[in-house]
This record gives structure tokens, sequence and C-alpha cells, in this order.
């Protein structure tokens, strides 16, 4: 399978290139020439296979022809040991979240970034040492430090906004070897352009070669493909006779949408995805008027949907060769202000005993008319509520308790060390130099 440039601007590239790259040459994103179909009989048992089972067939049509058999069986153990449970949710008909945050850094970035930690070097075996950059609004730094913290030859330089990450945040990417955090003066879409601008310096990366760790980058982004096939079983395993499954996804960067929809390519028969957003509607404005406005971010308390250029948009208008109403049709759109999030938060609160991440907040309400006897409405819990102190004690009056890691390197205040920088990339450059 090759890859193409969303821009169309340069030639086609193996997998191996295009997670090496991390971004194509003309600035745009690598994306599979056509994926892969899996076969109707895989739908008919799929309820009764195991989270590693859909892993490893996924991955397998996916990776197959890169590697062996045995080793991705590995490579699936070691980036899935945890569970990603899907559960029922409140007490309306046919409401699941998909408890993405069960990794060892409450996020479910933390299954792209094992995958990406493990798929590196199989595939690109002659790399030594190498940095992973990345531009964080929270959890990415910290899913990325702890899943390439084994790799002796990896260096991970973290970019994230001045002054918008919360203490818990810092805590995740903290006291790890070979990661430097970087504050950056601007927003998130700063710290994204200066980590484009970066992977795209030629000169620099003959040097220090770089690649990316966010979801712009496929081995992390691809990964995110398997939890929807594992969700689809989940709700037909818990719901036989429910008809229809829906899900829907707070979005930012876009990364898991695009995997979404990706899935769905691939034969997944979920019949709508929504897409929620928060104050950040550049995705629902797309959806409404088929233009693409990014803009500078609004801080909102749903910090990881905080985009105001998301860049998996790119990959979303590709799958669909711009076919506005073809995308219509599978996904729609809803976005939702800071109050409407805190009133979510309180309101599940009080009716189910159970704290939602600010994130996650939005992709529940997005499912209002959805859930009947008739439709599994599944959405994706992304967060865990305990990193976002603001919105849960907006909502409930304190935040939601700390699990030990995060109150462990808390209380050793080992947090505290960041480098803070202009948004230039002089100043980012001298900074990955230094790491060691
Ligand atoms: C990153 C993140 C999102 C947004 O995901 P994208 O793939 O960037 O759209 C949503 N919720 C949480 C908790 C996140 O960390």
């Amino acid at each position: 399978m090759l890859f193409h440039s969303t821009n169309d601007g340069c030639r086609d590239v193996t997998f191996p290139e295009a997670i090496v790259n991390g971004i194509a040459p003309d600035g745009g994103l690598y994306m599979p020439q056509a994926l892969p179909v899996l076969p109707k009989a895989f739908f008919n048992n799929i309820s009764e296979m195991s989270l590693k089972e859909i892993a490893y067939v996924v991955c397998n049509a996916l990776f197959g022809t890169l590697i062996s058999s045995s080793r991705l069986k590995q490579l699936v153990d070691d980036a899935l040991p945890f569970e990603i449970p899907v559960k029922k949710f409140g007490e309306r008909e046919g409401v699941y979240a998909v408890e993405l945050f069960h990794g060892p850094t409450m996020s479910f970035k933390d299954v792209g970034a094992r995958f990406m930690a493990r798929l590196l070097p199989i595939l690109v075996p002659q790399r030594k040492e190498f940095t992973i950059l990345l531009a964080t609004s929270g959890d990415s730094g910290g899913a990325i430090a702890n899943a390439f913290s084994a790799d002796p030859d990896a260096r991970v330089v973290i970019l994230f906004p001045r002054g918008e990450l919360s203490k818990i945040h810092l805590a995740m990417f903290a006291g790890y070897p070979r990661v430097k955090a970087v504050e950056v003066g601007g927003t998130f879409d700063d710290c994204q352009a200066l980590v484009k601008q970066a992977l795209l310096d030629k000169e620099f990366n003959s040097q220090i070669p770089l690649t990316s760790g966010n979801s712009i980058n496929l081995a992390r982004q691809l990964p995110s493909i398997i939890y929807y096939f594992h969700a689809y079983a989940q709700a037909r395993a818990q719901r036989p006779d429910a008809h229809d499954v829906v899900m829907s996804i707070p979005c930012g960067n876009l990364g898991n949408l695009s995997a979404a929809l990706m899935a769905l390519k691939m034969g997944l028969p979920v019949k709508r995805f929504v897409g929620a957003n928060n104050a950040n509607d550049t995705f629902v404005e797309y959806l409404r008027t088929g233009g693409v406005h990014p803009r500078r971010a609004l801080i909102t308390l749903a910090r990881a949907m905080d985009v105001g250029n998301p860049s998996n948009l790119a990959r979303i208008i590709d799958l669909y060769g711009g076919d506005l109403d073809r995308l219509r049709r599978d996904v729609e759109g809803v976005s939702f202000s800071d109050q409407e999030i805190i009133a979510t938060i309180r309101k599940t609160y009080v009716e189910t005993g159970q704290l939602l991440d600010p994130q996650t907040a939005t992709a529940f309400r997005a499912l209002d008319n959805y859930g009947d006897a008739r439709t599994t409405a599944l959405f994706l819990a992304t967060g865990h509520p305990a990193k976002f102190p603001t919105a849960i004690t907006g909502a409930v009056g304190s935040p939601a308790p700390l699990p030990d890691h995060p109150a462990r390197v808390l209380r050793s205040g080992a947090w505290a060390g960041s480098t803070k920088i202009p948004p230039t990339l002089p100043a980012l450059q001298r900074i990955i130099r230094l790491v060691r």
C-alpha cells in the first residue's frame, strides 16, 4: 500500500517513509491510496471477539504486508495491555460509553502512542537516535512520553500553549528521561504550526532526525481505527436486537474522527457518526457551509478540543474527494458552549453519580436525539475528569479525585520543569539540540 499527500504536491511513499517523515514534504498529510475492506464474514462473529482479536484483524489488514503475523500478534499484545470497556450509561435506552481512558496516562491517546512506539522500531530498524516532536493541549504529551519511555533512542520534545495546562497534565509528562517540556508563548495552533515548520526544515532534519508524535503521524492515527471496530462489536454483543449503531466523537484535531471515517471505508457497519465541537467549531462550520476557515483557537473548558486549525480535516476532505454531500450522509456535526458543557457535566453527575470530562460531555450531549430500541448510541469517553479540574469544579463544586500516579508526581513537585520559548523556529531548534 502506498501513501499520498493531501496536498498532492509530492511523490507517493511507503508506510515506513510516511511515519518517518511525519508530514509530507509539501506540507500535506499522508493518506493511504486505498483502504483495505474487511470481509463480510468478519462482521458475522465480531461480537464474540476480544479487543485483541479485533485489533489483530484490523492491524493485519493495514500492516500485514509489512509485518509478520507473529510479530503483529506480539505488537498488539504489548500495545493493548488494558481493556476498553463499553458500558451502559445513564437511564436512557441504548446509550453506552466507550471508556478509552484506562491506559497508563488515562487518555485515549495511549492507544495510538503505544502502537506508534512499537511500529517505529519494527518498520524503521535502521533508525538510531530520533526526536519526536509534538504539540499538546494536554493529553498527547503524557501519552507519548509514557509510550516511548523505554526506548533509549527516542527523545521527546513536547510543546504546549503557555499557561493552558493543568498541573495534572504537566505531571503526566514529568519525570521521564529524554523528555523536554516546552511552554510556547501562543495557542495550540501556534505549537502545531511550529512542529510542522520544524519537520519541514530539511537541513535541520539531516542533523537531528525529527518525526511527529501528533495524529498527523499515521503511526499514531491509524491504530485508532481499532477501537471503532471494538465498540461496534460490543454494541452488537450487548444489544443484538438493536438494528443501528451510531457513534459520537469529541473532536479537536480530528485524529479520532478521521480514523472513524476510515473504519467506515473499511466496511464498519455504523449508520452514522456525530462529530462534537466546542466553541472551536471549524469542523461543524465546514459541514454546514463547505468552507474551511481556520482561526485562532478560543480557550474553552474542553481544552483538548481547543484547535482552530484542525490538521486532520485535510484527511477527511481527501477521504471523501471533497464530496460534501457524501460526508454529510455519514457524519453530522454539533457544537457546544462552555455553559452547555458545564450543564451537561452537572446534570449527568446528579442523574448517574458519574463525572464526565468536558470533552466526553460534548460527545454525550451530541447524542440527545439518539438511543432507543432500534438504535445503539455510543459516545467515546476520551479522557479522565481528574485532568480537567476547572471544568469539573465549575460543574459540581469540587475537582474529581486524583488517581495515584499524578497525585504522587504532584506531591514530588517534579512537574515544575519546563522551558519557555517564543513561538519561533530558531528558539525551538535551540531546545531540540539540548535534549539528550
Ligand atoms: C485529544 C483529545 C480529544 C480530541 O481528539 P482529536 O483526535 O484531536 O480530535 C478529545 N478528548 C480528549 C480527552 C483528548 O485528549
